[in-house]
């Protein structure tokens, strides 16, 4: 079987790195940023307009997707590329983040957790085995364990007994998942991630690393694996509200500690200076809904920095919202155009925004590649900082 990820081989275990995700739907250049397609969509695109855009990946919430319309009636219709018409490789995360942030009542437990959904109310069970298979019957290619993420502030100890539990999790979903690789007949079976937990704490982190990788080791051993139980490592629990200076130094820290084979995945993450600076640490993939959410409220991602779109100083601006753009909505529209749609609530002021915004990431990520590729790093994120601070008030927010 081909392996799940290839770095490319001149990375070095600290920098920014190139590499290859392969999946049956398809293969992925990392450094990779995933549009999220919270219910089955993209909000506000087409799949002809995603793919139009170059994304290679998306990410599909398996907290939603389980309440509506529900996984059962997903795999009926052929699973979640078919259900949504998108034919490129979808990761899915395991419903905890979800569950823990929007449902009402939830009661956590060993076993897993218990809550009733934020839409009827019902009440659901969400235990590591069920997010896994939940994932399967949506056809996941990149399938996330169930995890707690701790949240921000946290003492040490609270950390601890939040990261022993996403352990034994996590020991659960690789049992799951081995279990139903047996029968898996194709080149490549959908992959499972670790993630990674310990909220601001180094030594927690590092631990989280090991025994994790320690639990993958001892199920490849016991189940006379050739293949790993997981595909790659996430770093979660970040961007939860604490300063951005530790979310960086615990990146910086984690990041070194994955091993080279691993795709390296800090979820949630973030805003275009955090893909840089995390980037520069040998993170590969990162998901975060900033640019489409913040298209909807009328924030818009350009190369001198974001601008709020409502801003009466864009009232008779005929100029692109950035002219360095090359997407649909620059080629076209001005600013004074994109700002009474906003204001008159218009449809199409949050699928314009979006496709700048989602159009915005991807081309960052795809000249990040190249500037990784020339060896021209450290230039590049030198101009990218430079380009903002640069830019005229008059221009900027
Ligand atoms: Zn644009």
């Amino acid at each position: 079987m081909p392996p799940f990820f290839t770095p490319n081989p001149g990375a070095t275990p600290t920098g920014p790195r190139l590499g290859t995700l392969h999946t049956s739907h398809g293969e992925i250049q990392t450094p990779v940023f995933m549009p999220v397609g919270t219910a089955a969509t993209v909000k506000a695109m087409t799949v002809d307009e995603m793919e139009a855009l170059g994304a290679e990946i998306i990410l599909g919430n398996t907290y939603h997707l389980m309440l509506r319309p529900g996984e059962k009636t997903i795999q009926k219709l052929g699973g979640l590329h078919k259900f949504m018409a998108w034919e490129r490789p979808i990761l899915t995360d395991s419903g905890g983040y979800q569950v823990f942030s929007l449902a009402q009542r939830r009661k956590l437990k060993a076993d897993g957790v218990e809550f009733q959904s934020h839409i009827d109310g019902t009440s659901y069970f969400l235990t590591p085995e069920r997010a896994i298979e939940i994932q399967e019957a949506l056809g996941s290619d990149i399938m996330m364990v169930l995890d707690e993420c701790t949240p921000y502030p946290v003492s040490e100890s609270e950390a601890r007994k939040s990261m022993e539990l996403t352990l034994d999790w996590a020991k659960r979903s690789m049992t799951a998942v081995l279990r139903s690789r047996g029968s898996f007949v194709g080149d490549h079976p959908s992959q499972l991630f670790g993630i990674i937990q310990g909220s601001i704490y180094q030594n927690l982190r590092k631990e989280c690393v090991e025994r994790l990788l320690d639990l993958n080791d001892t199920k490849n051993v016991n189940e006379k694996r050739t293949t790993s139980a997981i595909g790659g490592l996430a770093i979660g629990g970040l961007s939860v509200g604490e300063p951005k200076e530790e979310l960086y130094a615990m990146a910086a820290h984690t990041a070194p500690l994955i091993p080279a084979q691993f795709p390296r995945y800090a979820m949630g993450i973030g805003l275009p200076e955090d893909l840089v600076e995390l980037v520069g640490y040998g993170i590969d993939m990162f998901d975060c809904v900033v640019p489409t959410r913040n298209a909807r409220n009328g924030q818009l991602f350009t190369t001198f920095g974001e601008i709020q779109i409502r801003h009466s100083r864009y009232a008779e601006d005929p100029r692109p919202i950035d002219e360095n753009c090359a997407c649909p909505t620059c080629k076209k529209y001005s600013r004074a155009y994109l700002r009474h749609l906003y204001m008159a609530k218009e449809i199409l002021s949050s699928r314009l925004n979006t496709m700048h915004n989602l159009f915005y990431y991807l081309s960052l990520m795809s000249q990040i590649r190249e500037a990784i590729r020339k060896d021209q790093y450290e230039e590049f994120r030198r101009d990218f900082y430079r380009n903002r601070i640069s830019a005229d008030d008059a221009t900027r927010e």
